[in-house]
């Protein structure tokens, strides 16, 4: 699927390999860059504008996981004119990261540096919280602010009028090549209703593209195939999650569901650095668990 119009792509080369992750410059009067990556892609990042001769107005991030705005306070640095878009939830964690680099130090230990890097703090009165509904006003384009939770709590698509394009985030997993989809469903948030709903919200978008993050615009059979994914991880692994099976396992009932990766292995390597079945397995598992304890509450 081409670019949308007056959308352009970065590929910041996340982990060293072209194709897993993006940031979208959309033109406008006022310039938009939608993700800033980590804060190890910065070079990449700002590369990419200089060669489109872009100073972005406004930086929006889908969500706040490190690989999506992880570099934000980065950006606004490098960019002092640019406020920074950002759901309600995950706006007080961009303005003081100190919450999520503490649970990205839990998980990563010494390879956060390397990995993502740290996280630096947006001064507080350039981040802007978006909900369901918000107009993010670029001049002479505009983009609307759609709620998808799911993948994580505060996770927004953004709609672009203009072209007809939807920048999902991760609402709908990674798409790593035409016939390679995941879902990515990474503990602690990852909610089965809530992202299937998601997935429906932004199919009834009829959208000229699907935007993901990981990589790249698609057409809607990637949102068919994201929620039959879903599903599918659902029925092999819910009655395993049930008697207890270890994540060998889990892995092992899930893992034939997806053709082989094929090919490049620095690129298989990077990928499941990013989305592993471990951790979307992960998320399933956590999932199960809240659930039986709201029940039992
Ligand atoms: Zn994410």
């Amino acid at each position: 699927v081409d670019p949308p119009k007056g959308v352009r792509i970065i590929d910041v080369e996340l982990f060293g390999v072209k194709g897993l992750s993006c940031s979208y410059v959309i033109e406008a009067a006022e310039p938009i860059l939608i993700e800033t990556g980590p804060a190890t892609v910065l070079d990449a990042v700002v590369r990419g504008l200089e060669e489109m001769s872009v100073v972005p107005r406004h930086v929006v991030l889908t969500h706040i996981h490190l690989d999506h705005g992880g570099g934000a306070g980065h950006v606004a640095r490098l960019f002092p004119e640019a406020t920074i878009w950002v759901h309600e939830f995950g706006a007080p964690h961009v303005a003081d990261p100190t919450r999520l680099v503490a649970s990205a130090r839990r998980i990563y230990g010494d390879a956060l540096e390397t990995m993502w890097g740290v996280p630096e703090p947006v001064p507080d009165p350039r981040v802007r919280a978006m909900d369901e509904g918000t107009v993010i006003r670029a001049g002479d384009r505009e983009l609307h602010v759609i709620y998808t939770p799911g993948h994580a709590r505060h996770e927004v698509t953004i709609v672009d009028p203009d072209s007809g394009a939807a920048f999902i985030g991760d609402t709908a997993g990674v798409l790593l090549g035409p016939d390679w989809q995941k879902p990515a469903t990474p503990p602690p948030e990852f909610d089965l209703e809530a992202a299937l709903d998601s997935i429906e919200r932004v199919r009834g978008l009829k959208a000229s593209a699907i935007c993901f993050t990981h990589y790249g615009p698609a057409s809607e059979p990637a949102l068919d195939k994201a929620s039959q994914d879903i599903r599918n991880w659902d029925a092999a692994i819910r009655p395993m999650v049930e008697r207890a099976a270890s994540m060998e396992e889990l892995v092992a009932a899930v893992r034939p569901l997806h053709p082989e990766f094929g090919g490049d292995d620095d690129y298989d390597r990077a990928a499941m650095d990013l989305s592993s079945f471990e951790s979307s397995l992960g998320g399933y598992v956590r999932y199960y668990k809240k659930r039986v304890e709201a029940s039992s509450a």
